[in-house]
Order: C-alpha cells, then structure tokens, then sequence
C-alpha cells in the first residue's frame, strides 16, 4: 500500500499488514510510524491525498482561532493511535485561503476524512481525544 512519508511527503510503497514495528521511508529514511501531524499546502495538498492508501485527516485551523487551539493536542495526541492507519494533516487556513475555499469552509475548526481519494465525512467545531480517537477509528479497518 502506499503511504505518504511525514516527514519528507515522498509516497512509500509498504506491504500492508495489521501491526508495524518498524517501517522507514526509502527517501529520508526517518520512521513513517511518526505521527506527528503534517502541514500541507495547496502546492503538496492533492499529491498527498491522491497517493495516500491510508485515510486522510484534515484539521482545517487558523492561528487565531481559540477552539483550534484547544483542539491542536487532542488532534496530536489522538494521532499517535494510527500510525500507518490514518495520516493525520493539518492546514493553516490563513496561509491556504484557496484551499479553504475549495473545499466552502465557512467555520474552524473543520475535520475532514479522505479515503480512496475521496471525501467521506466532514465535521465541525473542536472534538475533546476520546470523541476524535472514536472518530478516526471509524474508517480505520
Ligand atoms: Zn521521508
């Protein structure tokens, strides 16, 4: 399956398995069990969903916003419960207004799912760890 590296963004061809005790990206070779959640842009945002075979996580944010503030650990600490399962993203509506406006986000934060390249579900307003983790794990297999 491929995966996107969160480090470097290259897309990795993995064999698909149900745990992982060591995966690393042939390019920079840090591990892609990381889950540090990645920034995309509007320059890497459609190469990354498309190449992903995980499902896609967006946190829609914005500096100012309190609640995405609030949210921002939850969202990270959430993600460390999918390595190779969900790849957790994040973007700065106030750096990617274009993509903001692309996929009509009138409020922050907005979560939304990817899967097959594809949006599956949309949420709005800030989630506590337990209600994302729950999230998440819906269209994880
Ligand atoms: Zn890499």
């Amino acid at each position: 399956m491929r995966v996107i590296c969160p480090h470097c963004l290259s897309v990795n061809n993995i064999p698909q398995k149900d745990s992982y005790n060591k995966a690393n990206c042939g390019k920079c070779k840090k591990s892609l069990l990381d889950t540090k959640p990645v920034e995309l842009s509007n320059a890497n945002f459609d190469e990354v969903i498309v190449n992903s075979d995980i499902p896609v996580i967006i946190d829609f944010w914005a500096p100012w916003c309190g609640p995405c503030k609030m949210m921002a650990p939850n969202f990270e600490k959430s993600a460390t419960k999918f390595p190779l399962k969900m790849l957790f993203t994040k973007v700065n509506t106030e750096n990617e207004q274009n993509l903001g406006a692309r996929f009509g986000i009138r409020s922050i934060p907005t979560l939304m799912i990817f899967k097959d390249g594809k949006e599956v579900h949309r949420v709005s307003g800030a989630l506590d760890e337990t209600s994302l983790t729950r999230l998440a794990s819906q269209f994880t297999s």
